[in-house]
Protein backbone atom coordinates (compact mmCIF):
# COMPACT_ATOMS: atom_id res chain seq x y z
CA UNK A 1 0.00 0.00 0.00
CA UNK A 2 1.23 3.50 -0.63
CA UNK A 3 0.97 6.00 2.40
CA UNK A 4 -2.54 6.20 1.51
CA UNK A 5 -4.52 9.34 2.69
CA UNK A 6 -4.67 11.60 5.84
CA UNK A 7 -6.70 14.44 7.46
CA UNK A 8 -5.32 16.91 9.54
CA UNK A 9 -8.25 18.49 12.41
CA UNK A 10 -6.19 21.59 13.84
CA UNK A 11 -8.50 22.60 16.88
CA UNK A 12 -6.77 26.35 17.11
CA UNK A 13 -9.17 26.81 13.80
CA UNK A 14 -12.04 25.41 15.10
CA UNK A 15 -15.16 27.94 15.83
CA UNK A 16 -17.54 25.10 16.70
CA UNK A 17 -19.48 25.98 13.64
CA UNK A 18 -20.30 22.90 13.38
CA UNK A 19 -20.57 22.46 9.65
CA UNK A 20 -18.02 19.55 9.77
CA UNK A 21 -21.31 17.23 11.67
CA UNK A 22 -24.01 18.32 9.49
CA UNK A 23 -22.12 17.55 6.22
CA UNK A 24 -21.10 14.29 7.51
CA UNK A 25 -25.17 13.56 8.33
CA UNK A 26 -25.69 14.75 5.34
CA UNK A 27 -23.86 13.18 3.07
CA UNK A 28 -24.07 9.47 4.91
CA UNK A 29 -27.84 9.64 5.03
CA UNK A 30 -28.31 9.78 8.93
CA UNK A 31 -31.23 10.86 10.83
CA UNK A 32 -31.53 13.90 12.94
CA UNK A 33 -30.81 12.72 17.00
CA UNK A 34 -33.67 13.60 19.18
CA UNK A 35 -31.89 15.81 21.96
CA UNK A 36 -32.22 17.38 24.87
CA UNK A 37 -30.64 21.19 25.50
CA UNK A 38 -28.30 19.97 28.63
CA UNK A 39 -26.45 23.08 29.00
CA UNK A 40 -24.21 22.85 26.35
CA UNK A 41 -23.74 23.36 22.84
CA UNK A 42 -22.37 20.21 22.57
CA UNK A 43 -25.32 17.94 20.81
CA UNK A 44 -26.34 15.27 20.35
CA UNK A 45 -24.21 14.70 23.38
CA UNK A 46 -22.07 12.04 21.97
CA UNK A 47 -21.23 9.66 18.94
CA UNK A 48 -23.90 6.76 17.95
CA UNK A 49 -24.58 4.74 15.12
CA UNK A 50 -25.98 7.48 13.31
CA UNK A 51 -23.74 9.85 14.63
CA UNK A 52 -20.73 9.39 12.76
CA UNK A 53 -19.16 13.42 13.96
CA UNK A 54 -19.69 15.05 17.19
CA UNK A 55 -17.85 18.20 18.26
CA UNK A 56 -17.20 18.21 21.85
CA UNK A 57 -17.39 21.42 23.66
CA UNK A 58 -15.12 21.82 26.99
CA UNK A 59 -14.85 24.38 29.43
CA UNK A 60 -12.69 25.23 32.64
CA UNK A 61 -10.22 27.14 34.28
CA UNK A 62 -6.16 26.82 32.94
CA UNK A 63 -2.87 26.71 35.63
CA UNK A 64 -3.38 31.30 35.30
CA UNK A 65 -6.73 30.72 36.33
CA UNK A 66 -8.04 32.07 33.22
CA UNK A 67 -10.98 30.47 31.81
CA UNK A 68 -10.80 27.75 28.14
CA UNK A 69 -13.57 26.70 25.95
CA UNK A 70 -11.52 24.40 23.72
CA UNK A 71 -13.50 22.56 20.51
CA UNK A 72 -12.99 19.08 19.49
CA UNK A 73 -14.06 17.79 16.66
CA UNK A 74 -14.39 13.60 17.21
CA UNK A 75 -14.38 11.31 14.34
CA UNK A 76 -12.42 7.54 14.20
CA UNK A 77 -9.02 8.44 13.89
CA UNK A 78 -8.30 5.64 10.89
CA UNK A 79 -5.03 3.96 12.74
CA UNK A 80 -2.38 2.11 11.23
CA UNK A 81 -2.84 -0.92 13.06
CA UNK A 82 -6.04 -0.64 14.67
CA UNK A 83 -6.67 -1.96 17.87
CA UNK A 84 -10.35 -2.29 16.78
CA UNK A 85 -9.82 -5.26 14.36
CA UNK A 86 -8.52 -7.61 16.61
CA UNK A 87 -11.85 -8.69 17.59
CA UNK A 88 -11.96 -9.68 13.62
CA UNK A 89 -12.88 -13.42 12.49
CA UNK A 90 -13.71 -13.31 9.14
CA UNK A 91 -12.68 -9.68 8.10
CA UNK A 92 -15.94 -7.98 9.44
CA UNK A 93 -13.62 -5.03 9.71
CA UNK A 94 -11.49 -3.99 6.95
CA UNK A 95 -8.55 -1.50 5.51
CA UNK A 96 -8.85 -0.25 2.23
CA UNK A 97 -5.49 -0.92 0.40
CA UNK A 98 -5.69 2.19 -1.38
CA UNK A 99 -6.38 4.94 1.05
CA UNK A 100 -5.88 2.87 4.17
CA UNK A 101 -9.49 3.85 5.37
CA UNK A 102 -10.52 1.65 8.20
CA UNK A 103 -14.27 0.02 7.22
CA UNK A 104 -16.79 -1.61 9.24
CA UNK A 105 -18.86 -3.64 6.87
CA UNK A 106 -22.87 -4.95 7.64
CA UNK A 107 -20.51 -8.51 9.44
CA UNK A 108 -19.67 -6.39 11.99
CA UNK A 109 -22.95 -7.39 13.39
CA UNK A 110 -21.75 -10.70 14.07
CA UNK A 111 -19.10 -9.07 16.53
CA UNK A 112 -18.79 -8.95 20.41
CA UNK A 113 -19.71 -5.20 20.35
CA UNK A 114 -17.68 -4.89 24.06
CA UNK A 115 -14.44 -6.31 22.26
CA UNK A 116 -14.27 -3.95 19.56
CA UNK A 117 -14.95 -0.89 21.74
CA UNK A 118 -12.36 -1.87 24.42
CA UNK A 119 -9.56 -2.35 21.88
CA UNK A 120 -10.41 1.65 20.46
CA UNK A 121 -8.07 3.78 22.49
CA UNK A 122 -10.51 6.88 21.04
CA UNK A 123 -14.00 5.36 22.18
CA UNK A 124 -14.91 5.08 18.69
CA UNK A 125 -17.16 2.31 17.47
CA UNK A 126 -20.98 2.57 18.06
CA UNK A 127 -23.39 -0.19 17.96
CA UNK A 128 -27.34 0.00 16.39
CA UNK A 129 -29.47 -0.78 19.26
CA UNK A 130 -31.55 -2.73 16.62
CA UNK A 131 -29.72 -4.78 13.82
CA UNK A 132 -26.14 -4.89 16.11
CA UNK A 133 -24.17 -3.54 13.27
CA UNK A 134 -21.27 -1.41 14.82
CA UNK A 135 -20.79 2.15 12.69
CA UNK A 136 -18.16 4.92 12.61
CA UNK A 137 -16.70 7.31 10.60
CA UNK A 138 -15.82 5.70 7.02
CA UNK A 139 -13.16 8.78 5.89
CA UNK A 140 -16.01 8.99 3.52
CA UNK A 141 -14.49 6.58 1.53
CA UNK A 142 -17.34 6.23 -1.46
CA UNK A 143 -16.61 9.95 -2.02
CA UNK A 144 -12.92 9.66 -2.19
CA UNK A 145 -13.55 6.59 -4.74
CA UNK A 146 -15.22 9.08 -6.69
CA UNK A 147 -12.48 11.79 -6.45
CA UNK A 148 -14.63 14.13 -3.46
CA UNK A 149 -12.50 15.19 -0.54
CA UNK A 150 -14.37 13.50 2.46
CA UNK A 151 -17.49 16.05 3.62
CA UNK A 152 -16.22 16.96 6.59
CA UNK A 153 -12.97 18.58 4.87
CA UNK A 154 -15.31 20.11 2.06
CA UNK A 155 -17.27 21.44 4.68
CA UNK A 156 -15.13 23.08 7.04
CA UNK A 157 -14.98 27.06 6.46
CA UNK A 158 -11.68 27.36 8.42
CA UNK A 159 -9.79 25.03 6.93
CA UNK A 160 -9.45 23.35 10.48
CA UNK A 161 -10.04 20.08 8.76
CA UNK A 162 -7.57 19.48 5.83
CA UNK A 163 -7.61 16.32 3.58
CA UNK A 164 -5.08 14.83 1.46
CA UNK A 165 -1.92 12.34 0.46
CA UNK A 166 -0.54 10.97 3.84
CA UNK A 167 2.98 12.37 3.23
CA UNK A 168 1.50 15.88 2.33
CA UNK A 169 -0.72 16.17 5.72
CA UNK A 170 2.08 15.24 7.63
CA UNK A 171 4.21 17.80 6.52
CA UNK A 172 1.49 20.67 6.91
CA UNK A 173 0.70 18.91 10.30
CA UNK A 174 4.25 19.45 11.36
CA UNK A 175 4.64 23.14 10.34
CA UNK A 176 1.36 24.05 12.22
CA UNK A 177 2.94 22.59 14.89
CA UNK A 178 5.65 24.59 14.85
CA UNK A 179 3.88 27.62 14.10
CA UNK A 180 1.38 27.21 17.31
CA UNK A 181 4.52 26.33 19.64
CA UNK A 182 5.86 30.04 18.92
CA UNK A 183 2.61 31.52 21.15
CA UNK A 184 1.72 27.65 22.53
CA UNK A 185 4.13 25.95 24.81
CA UNK A 186 1.92 22.87 24.74
CA UNK A 187 0.92 22.84 21.16
CA UNK A 188 1.21 19.69 19.80
CA UNK A 189 0.18 16.85 17.67
CA UNK A 190 -1.86 13.48 18.67
CA UNK A 191 -0.18 10.26 18.20
CA UNK A 192 0.64 11.30 14.04
CA UNK A 193 2.84 7.88 13.98
CA UNK A 194 -0.12 5.47 14.49
CA UNK A 195 -3.08 7.51 12.82
CA UNK A 196 -4.67 8.90 9.83
CA UNK A 197 -6.72 11.55 11.22
CA UNK A 198 -4.54 14.08 13.38
CA UNK A 199 -5.41 15.82 15.80
CA UNK A 200 -3.61 19.68 16.60
CA UNK A 201 -3.97 20.63 19.99
CA UNK A 202 -2.38 24.00 22.05
CA UNK A 203 -3.07 22.25 25.55
CA UNK A 204 -3.02 19.15 27.76
CA UNK A 205 -5.36 16.77 25.10
CA UNK A 206 -7.56 15.49 28.15
CA UNK A 207 -8.85 19.17 28.34
CA UNK A 208 -10.12 18.74 25.09
CA UNK A 209 -12.04 15.03 25.61
CA UNK A 210 -10.90 12.32 27.66
CA UNK A 211 -10.55 9.69 24.38
CA UNK A 212 -8.24 12.67 22.77
CA UNK A 213 -4.86 11.12 22.79
CA UNK A 214 -4.08 7.01 23.06
S1 LIG B 1 -9.92 5.09 16.08
FE1 LIG B 1 -10.78 3.25 17.01
S2 LIG B 1 -12.44 2.68 15.62
FE2 LIG B 1 -11.07 4.05 14.48
S3 LIG B 1 -9.61 2.70 13.44
FE3 LIG B 1 -8.67 3.34 15.38
S4 LIG B 1 -9.18 1.65 16.78
FE4 LIG B 1 -10.60 1.50 15.04
S1 LIG C 1 -14.72 11.52 6.80
FE1 LIG C 1 -16.87 11.39 6.13
S2 LIG C 1 -17.76 9.84 7.47
FE2 LIG C 1 -15.84 10.51 8.44
S3 LIG C 1 -16.42 12.18 9.85
FE3 LIG C 1 -15.85 13.13 7.87
S4 LIG C 1 -17.80 13.32 6.77
FE4 LIG C 1 -18.14 11.84 8.43
S1 LIG D 1 -16.52 22.66 10.21
FE1 LIG D 1 -14.40 23.18 10.85
S2 LIG D 1 -14.64 25.05 12.10
FE2 LIG D 1 -16.69 24.13 11.93
S3 LIG D 1 -16.87 22.79 13.75
FE3 LIG D 1 -16.08 21.50 12.09
S4 LIG D 1 -13.84 21.59 12.35
FE4 LIG D 1 -14.69 23.29 13.52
Amino acid sequence: MSDGKSLMVDTSRCTACRGCQVACKQWNGLPGTKTKQTGTYQNPPDMSHETFKVVRFAEGRGENGKPYWYFFSDMCRHCLAPGCMEGNQKNEIVQDEKTGAVIYTPATKKLDYKKVLAGCPYNIPRQDPKTKQLFKCTMCLDRQRANLIPACALSCPTGSIQFGERDEILKKVAARVAELKQTHAKAKALNPDDVRVIFIVTDDPERYHKYAEA
